[in-house]
């Protein structure tokens, strides 16, 4: 896709975002992969009226060469590209029950959410979740950094999902997807649940690798 067709995806897909609640305010950012750089959502600018003109480009190596001053959590999508040469488009929300999730104590940071559904599983994989870092501290690029070559999702604790994806399509997906599932854990908490099994899961893997 070429920049200009990548700047009104990154448009209509955080209008939807915005419209459906899923991005309130000017919170959540974005950002996709070309090929001599990056296209980034701008800092403090609100996902449901974004300007195609005014969308950061940034170069490979992360400095600003077009349009207003990047998020300031452009960082995050930094260190997923460097550890994940594949992925083409990273999405960050405070979506609020990923975020509700994210709070809950006692939880097992190798598997916050269970294998609840097989389009998590599908879509998700493996979600891992991270400690508390406040927004900005280069301590949290680097706790994702280490993170990132094994999960192309990553939970932040007190704070949100960050999901990488082939295309934007597919990262925005992924992050609706872990909203739902995220929703879904809330609801059924109370429940006795029949989970995925390991043999499930696996055979998962095996037919649709993320
Ligand atoms: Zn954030």
């Amino acid at each position: 896709m070429n920049e200009s067709k990548l700047r009104e995806q990154m448009v209509e897909l955080g209008r939807s975002l915005y419209d459906r609640g899923l991005t309130p305010g000017s919170s959540g950012n974005f950002s996709a992969k070309l090929d001599d750089g990056f296209l980034v959502t701008p800092t403090n600018s609100c996902l449901g009226r974004l300007d195609p003109a005014r969308i950061t480009k940034l170069d490979l190596q992360g400095n600003v060469v077009a349009g207003d001053k990047p998020s300031k959590e452009a960082f995050l999508h930094l260190s997923m590209y460097g550890e994940r040469p594949n992925a083409g488009a990273v999405v960050h929300l405070h979506s609020t029950h990923s975020v509700a999730v994210s709070v809950i104590d006692g939880l097992d940071p190798a598997a916050p959410i269970p294998p609840i559904t097989a389009y998590y599983v599908m879509r998700v994989g493996k979600l891992v979740l991270l400690p508390y870092f406040p927004p900005g501290d280069p301590t949290l690029a680097n706790a994702v950094r280490e993170v990132a070559g094994k999960h192309h999702a990553v939970l932040l604790a007190n704070h949100g999902p960050v999901v990488a994806g082939s295309d934007l399509e597919t990262a925005v997906y992924a992050t609706e997807e872990l909203e739902e599932t995220a929703k879904l854990f809330l609801l059924l908490r109370s429940e006795k649940v029949r989970l995925l099994t390991g043999e499930q899961v696996a055979e998962l893997g095996r037919r649709y690798p993320t």
